[in-house]
Order: C-alpha cells, then sequence, then structure tokens
C-alpha cells in the first residue's frame, strides 16, 4: 500500500488576532446561467505580508469581518477552503481564492410564529467586496487535506457536494496545470449540487476533461426535473467502471469536502465493495457500517489514504 506523504507544511503564519491586510483582485460569479444560488470566485492579493508564499491547495485561510458581536467583542475569524493551487491564482503564491456562497436563510425562535430573514454574516461581506477593496486575513490552517508530494505515486478520487468543491479546483489545476506538465496520475472528480445551474467553474472542468485523457469530471444532480435524485455516493456505487476499479487500487486516496453527513454515506459505499479498511479505521472488528447508528460512525475515522473535511 502506497501511503501519501505531505512534506512541509506551514500552518497559523499568521494569527486571527493579527491578520494581514490583503486586497481583493478577483470577485466573479462561479455559476453560469440563473441559478437560485450566489456563488463568488474571489481572490486575495496577500503579497508583501507573511502569508505569501506560505498556502498549499487544500488548506484554509481565516476572514475577520469588520465591525463587532452583539457583545461588543470583534467578530470572531471565519475559515475558508483555499480554491487556489499552491502557486496562487497568480502563479507566484501571492494570491489565493475561496468559492464563497452568500448565505441567506430565513429563521425563526422555536414555537414562534415569527420569521425573520438571517443573511450570513462573513460569507455576505466577502461576496460584496468589489476588486481593490482590503480584507483582513489569517492562516493558512489544515495539515491533513493536501496532496502528496510525490503526487504521480498515486490516483485521485474528489467527492466534493457544493462549495465542498473550493480546495479541488486548486487540487486539480495542481495535477493537471502544473508548469512542470501534466500529471498522469488518473483524477477523478464527483460534485454534488442540487440543481444543474448550481454547478462551479462547470466550464472550465469541462474543458479541462475534454483537453485531458485522465481526468473525468462526474456531475451529480440532486433535484433533477426528471429523473431519479442522485447523491454522491449512490452515483459511486452505481458507476461500477470505473469506480470499482478504481477504489479498488492501493494507489487511490480518496478526498471528501462539503455537507457534513455526506462522508456517511461514502463510508457505507465503502464497506458494500469490500474496501472499507484500506480507507478507514473501524472502532470495533466487523463493525457493520449499513446498520451502525450515528454516535458508532461518528467514531469511525479516515486511514491514510482517506482525506474528508466536512462542515
Ligand atoms: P448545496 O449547494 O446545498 O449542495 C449540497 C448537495 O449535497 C445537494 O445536492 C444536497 O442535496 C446534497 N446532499 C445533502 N445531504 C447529502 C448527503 N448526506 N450525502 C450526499 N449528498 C448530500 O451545498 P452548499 O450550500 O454549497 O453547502 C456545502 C457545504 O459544504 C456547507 O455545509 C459548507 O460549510 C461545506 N463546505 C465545507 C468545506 C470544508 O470543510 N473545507 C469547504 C466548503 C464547503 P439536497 O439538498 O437535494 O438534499
Amino acid at each position: 500500500m502506497s501511503e501519501p506523504e505531505f512534506g512541509d507544511i506551514q500552518m497559523h503564519v499568521v494569527r486571527p488576532k493579527e491578520p494581514v491586510v490583503g486586497r481583493v483582485v478577483e470577485s466573479t460569479p462561479c455559476l453560469k446561467g440563473r441559478s437560485a444560488s450566489f456563488v463568488r470566485h474571489v481572490a486575495i492579493d496577500v503579497s508583501g505580508t507573511p502569508l505569501a508564499g506560505t498556502f498549499r491547495a487544500g488548506q484554509s485561510f481565516g476572514v475577520i469581518p469588520p465591525g463587532e458581536t452583539d457583545k461588543g467583542k470583534p467578530h470572531p475569524v471565519r475559515l475558508y477552503s483555499i480554491s487556489a493551487p499552491t502557486w496562487g491564482d497568480d502563479g507566484e503564491g501571492n494570491v489565493l481564492s475561496t468559492t464563497c456562497k452568500r448565505l441567506i436563510d430565513e429563521f425563526s425562535e422555536e414555537g414562534s410564529d415569527t420569521h425573520d430573514l438571517f443573511v450570513g454574516l462573513c460569507s455576505n461581506y466577502l461576496c460584496d467586496l468589489k476588486v481593490g477593496d482590503e480584507v483582513l486575513v489569517s492562516g493558512p490552517a489544515g495539515k491533513r487535506f493536501l496532496l502528496p508530494s510525490e503526487p504521480e505515486k498515486h490516483d485521485y478520487v474528489f467527492v466534493a457536494t457544493g462549495t465542498g468543491i473550493a480546495p479541488f479546483r486548486g487540487m486539480v489545476m495542481e495535477l493537471l496545470e502544473h508548469p512542470d506538465g501534466p500529471r498522469k496520475s488518473e483524477v477523478h472528480l464527483v460534485i454534488g449540487v442540487p440543481y444543474g445551474t448550481d454547478l462551479m467553474y462547470d466550464t472550465w472542468f469541462t474543458e479541462l476533461a475534454e483537453k485531458h485523457d485522465n481526468f473525468h469530471y462526474h456531475t451529480v444532480i440532486s433535484r433533477p426535473e426528471v429523473g431519479r435524485r442522485m447523491y454522491v455516493d449512490q452515483y459511486i456505487v452505481q458507476t461500477s467502471d470505473p469506480f470499482h476499479r478504481v477504489l479498488g487500487s492501493d494507489r487511490t486516496l480518496l478526498y471528501i469536502c462539503g455537507i457534513e453527513g455526506m462522508q456517511i454515506g461514502i463510508y457505507r459505499l465503502l464497506q458494500e465493495l469490500g474496501v472499507a479498511e484500506e480507507y478507514l479505521k473501524l472502532p470495533d472488528e466487523g463493525l457493520d457500517l449499513a446498520t451502525a447508528d450515528a454516535a458508532t460512525i461518528k467514531r469511525v475515522k479516515p486511514a491514510a489514504r482517506c482525506m474528508v473535511e466536512v462542515y
């Protein structure tokens, strides 16, 4: 079995209590056509700060929104997944980026019949920023959700739901658009979204798949106009060619990013394919993931070839 090594990792070079000033250099919609969601690719120049050149694809950075909480304290830092490759959106490690979705919801107190609009503070602040605006940032954070230092030793299955696609933009870029040429690894990206109009960076991923025979872009729609609802785990189980072969190979690294709870379906499918112990550390020998309750599944941990980032 080939276990990944991650090489040098820098973390918390800039602490949230002493953030540095970055400048927005891009804010563009990630969705094409009309969608009920608003997702923007926001790129921030951190050149001249200690953050420049320190981050890697898959890590996160912090944003400190302006203003104070209702207790009069500065707002706490919010973490965003970096969607840039390690060399940054600028090719020099100076521009980090993220995939930011506006959080808009309705809120009501339990037992009350009143209701209010709830607008996520930091995601809307970030999406509102214009090119040239300053923003306080910290980071980088994260030590395991990374590409290995010898990428060609492995093949890749990246599974995302919604904005969980963010780190995979940078990783796929790093594997296929590397300045030394594309890596030969087999790369699968599986993305699950509610509607076809919610697919992020869709044109770019589609064109990349047309250009590279070793890159496969799989889109999974949970609320199709016609046909069956589908989640990423169901798609992988039923798409036996190539997933049963790829997940059965000891070269493969599995990355899961997105909505909390998505990992459970994937853990179960790994068991169904007979490879659970390749990717997972099970708390009890012989544990049946198909029938295990939520508390038991929480005790399942990813093994060396499985990287999970969900919240
Ligand atoms: P979204 O657009 O609502 O898409 C999520 C998709 O996942 C929908 O198609 C949804 O289907 C489906 N889904 C729901 N439960 C699932 C399950 N148990 N298994 C598989 N698929 C499932 O997503 P979003 O609003 O961008 O939210 C993405 C989430 O990812 C957020 O919670 C965000 O915090 C998290 N995220 C985490 C990281 C990280 O950890 N680094 C980075 C970025 C985003 P239906 O809605 O039709 O049921």
